[in-house]
């Protein structure tokens, strides 16, 4: 299995280099030469697999010589044996045809710890084997940067560098970074938003001899494995609730593009996805685009969900890859004009292709706390505002006749890491997960740095060389 980037002046990659660079050289995304398939029987033999076992199969598609099916059953047993629920992706039935898919049970209560666990343990594995070391840098709209310290913070040949925009996450969100101390974690608040921290990271993948230098490898959401390891729980989640050869709908809350780009390559390898709904909060750029075929950032505006208080959505290139028939030249044209017109028109050809797999909706901030109650009103259990977001768009998208038959809408974090919504919404208070008790009484490791790459690049090289 080898890998191209999406702006064609990349040399073909293996899954060890692309899992280490996440970007690749050429300002690209990588993506598998060939989409491998697995047949409908191959897929029937997944129906009651323990999760472990499914994730190994899926993953084993795409780790080419790196990592074997046997190496990859191993990690997920470890890994997903950490996780706090015996199903570790378990599905609630909400309606006749709809099912929340709980993605929150890991360590950090997200559904980034499915593939971040993962990833940290494949880093220590490939840089052992190397004998090499790596600086992990990551931007963080709040959940990314807690999943990537826990599953980070134990490996022996990583060191980790997290920026979040700061005040624009919440206190549990933060916590979940700063409250980690381990000699390998630096966690950076930078004064901007998160489409700031993730410019920053780029112009920093951008300067070669900055990457050199500290080493530096990526696990945002960008990073291919990630979504390899997230296209797991459509699998897991079709077995559960679909006869053979039916098809389900997946709702999507998205920001990044990755969560449900793992979805659309769950179709492409064989998974029967009826259709794949992208739900926005008010940061609706991708409901824009589909809707109207205008992609153009509009400013970032701070919601109850903000984990997707997004503009540009930088896995979505890997969709404009496909839909533009993998033509990496009229690609990176039109990377490069949006780069200098800050917008870019999306052809009707593309809208098509593009509307023969997606859906959109954008929840409104009203919507989303008026669906925690719904739902909290309904059930008696409490839903994060993500789940909310999802689950107003699944009910509307459905209401339009839209959306038909078996929806399974993604429910992506623990209420309890958005407790001002939650209590908003239904006067109550979620709860933490015993494991986390004592959050609020541990101190926090951040330093604050102006919105201003350069000054943090000299803060991370003054970090590195210390170690040597
Ligand atoms: C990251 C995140 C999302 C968005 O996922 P993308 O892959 O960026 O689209 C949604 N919900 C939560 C809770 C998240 O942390």
């Amino acid at each position: 299995m080898k890998y191209l980037s999406t702006r064609g002046l990349a040399p073909l990659a293996g899954f060890e280099e692309v899992l280490l660079t996440g970007l690749a050289p050429d300002g690209g995304l990588y993506v598998p030469e060939t989409w491998p398939v697995l047949t409908a029987d191959e897929i029937a033999q997944l129906v009651g697999r323990p999760y472990a076992e499914v994730a190994a199969r899926v993953i084993a598609l795409f780790s080419g010589e790196a990592f074997n099916e046997a190496q990859l059953l191993e990690i997920a047993r470890d890994v997903y044996g950490r996780f706090n629920h015996a199903d570790i992706a378990p599905l609630t039935k909400v309606g006749a045809e709809d099912w929340i898919l709980e993605l929150y049970h890991g360590p950090t209560l997200a559904f980034k710890d499915f593939a971040m666990q993962f990833l940290g343990r494949l880093f220590d594995a490939v840089l052992a084997r190397r004998g090499e070391r790596l600086t992990i840098i990551a931007a963080t709209s709040g959940d990314t940067g807690a999943a990537a310290i826990d599953a980070l913070k134990a490996c022996a040949h990583v060191d980790v560098v997290v920026l979040h925009p700061e005040g624009r996450v919440t206190d549990v969100q933060r916590r979940m970074m700063t409250c980690v101390h381990a000699a390998n974690v630096q966690n950076i608040a930078v004064a901007g938003s998160f489409d700031d921290c993730q410019a920053i990271v780029k112009e920093m993948f951008a300067d070669r001899n900055f990457v050199s230098k500290v080493r530096l490898g990526g696990v945002n959401s960008i990073n291919w494995a990630r979504i390899a390891a997230q296209t797991v729980y459509y699998f897991t989640a079709a077995a559960a609730i679909t006869n053979a050869g039916e098809g389900v709908s997946f709702v999507v809350p998205t920001g990044n593009f990755g969560d449900i780009f793992a979805g659309y390559v769950a179709k492409k390898i064989g998974l029967n996805v009826d259709r794949l709904a992208v739900a926005t909060n008010a940061n609706d750029i991708l409901h824009r685009a589909m809707t109207s075929g205008d992609y153009a950032p509009s400013g970032v505006a701070p919601t109850l969900s903000p984990s997707m208080d997004i503009q540009v959505a930088s896995n979505f290139e890997r969709l404009l890859f496909e839909v533009m028939g993998r033509d990496a030249e009229a690609l990176r044209a039109r990377m490069d004009d949006f780069k200098r017109d800050g917008a870019m028109r999306l052809s009707a050809s593309e809208r098509d292709a593009i509307s023969a797999d997606f859906l959109s909706y954008a929840t409104s901030e009203d919507e989303t706390i008026a669906e925690i109650r719904r739902h909290f009103e309904a059930s008696g259990a409490l839903i994060d505002p993500h789940t909310a977001v999802a689950r107003a768009a699944a009910q509307a998208l459905r209401q339009k006749g839209a959306l038909n038959g078996k929806v399974v809408s993604l429910s992506t974090a623990h209420p309890a890491k958005f407790p001002d919504a939650v209590m908003q919404a239904t006067g109550k208070t979620p709860e933490l997960p015993p494991a986390h008790h004592d959050l609020f009484d541990r101190p926090e490791f951040m330093t604050n740095a102006a919105n201003d790459t350069e000054a943090i690049k000299q803060a991370i090289l003054a970090g590195v060389d210390q170690k040597e």
